[in-house]
């Protein structure tokens, strides 16, 4: 199937797919400025750029994991600033999985990276008069950090928000888990709390018979990132960010790492280049 890319890491089957391109403007979403960009990346930073929204399904002994759910049509109107003229995104999440023989029931755990939509306005979808979880037997997690947010918690308030629809009947149903802390999921994979992008940011670690691999969602939005670890959107926290990246290039590194980031097309790994770091497409 278009979009979808499924490889091994160890004994897991790890397969990606994507919920639809989203458009984006580097020189107004990244804190850089264009003094920097403008000598050697002025073509990735003025014109707006097309980046994939990616949930990454994880296969290994009793998990059956999720990484983040996005919902395209339910999120990416044709008026919206990140639609793409004329795009048509992939069939949606859940018809990704049952073309690899995964049905909604089968999946254990959802880990949400972060609250911002495009990484889980698929959680819920309509069923009767409200929503129910897509995965239904399904337990979720999500950073404490995002939930405990002001603007989350003023948004759940509202019914009809995408959070209180999503998020919040999650919670109604006593199926999210808020993570603080690294959380075991099961011997091979982990949650480790990585804050920067939100304060909640979390990630997802999987090792099995010798080979890592990081699901990092917006750690990195782009690989320019990685060589330039100071560059970030305008809304992360760039303390918290820099160090955060600083002991995951560092680990993904020695471990010869495979990473996955949630806007980025193709898996990689972290190179050393010089003095510095880049991403290398695995
Ligand atoms: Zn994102």
């Amino acid at each position: 199937m278009r979009d979808m890319n499924v490889t091994r890491v160890g004994a897991a089957r790890v397969a990606i797919l994507n919920a639809g391109d989203l458009r984006l403007l580097f020189s107004e979403e990244m804190a850089v400025p264009e003094s920097e960009w403008r000598p050697h990346y002025a073509d990735l930073f003025e014109r707006p750029v097309s980046c994939p929204s990616l949930s990454v399904y994880i296969e290994h002994e009793d998990v059956r994991l999720l990484v983040d759910a996005n919902d395209y049509r339910a999120t990416v109107a044709p008026d919206s600033p990140y639609a793409i003229a004329g795009y048509t995104p992939p069939p949606d999440i859940p018809a990704q999985l049952a073309s690899l023989g995964v049905k909604p029931e089968d999946i254990s755990h959802v880990v949400i990276t972060h609250a911002h939509w495009d990484h889980y306005a698929g959680v819920t979808r309509p069923a009767g008069d409200g929503f129910a979880p897509t995965f239904p037997r399904a337990r979720y997690f999500l950073g404490a950090a995002d939930w405990a947010d002001a603007e989350l918690q003023t948004a759940l308030r509202d019914q009809t928000s995408l959070e209180a629809r999503t998020l919040g009947a999650l919670q109604a149903r006593g199926i999210l888990r808020l993570v603080g802390e690294r959380e075991q999921i099961s011997d091979s994979v982990e949650i480790l709390p990585a804050p920067g992008e939100t304060p909640g940011h979390q990630i997802a670690r999987i090792h099995s018979e010798g080979e890592t691999l990081y699901v990092i969602g917006d750690l990195f939005h782009h690989a320019v990132e990685v060589e330039h670890p100071d560059w970030m959107v305008t809304w992360a926290s760039a303390g918290a960010m820099r160090e955060t990246r600083r002991w995951l290039t560092r680990d993904a590194l020695a471990e010869r790492a495979k990473l996955i980031a949630a806007h980025i097309a193709t898996p990689g790994r972290i190179e050393r280049a010089g003095d510095g770091l880049r991403w290398k497409d695995a």
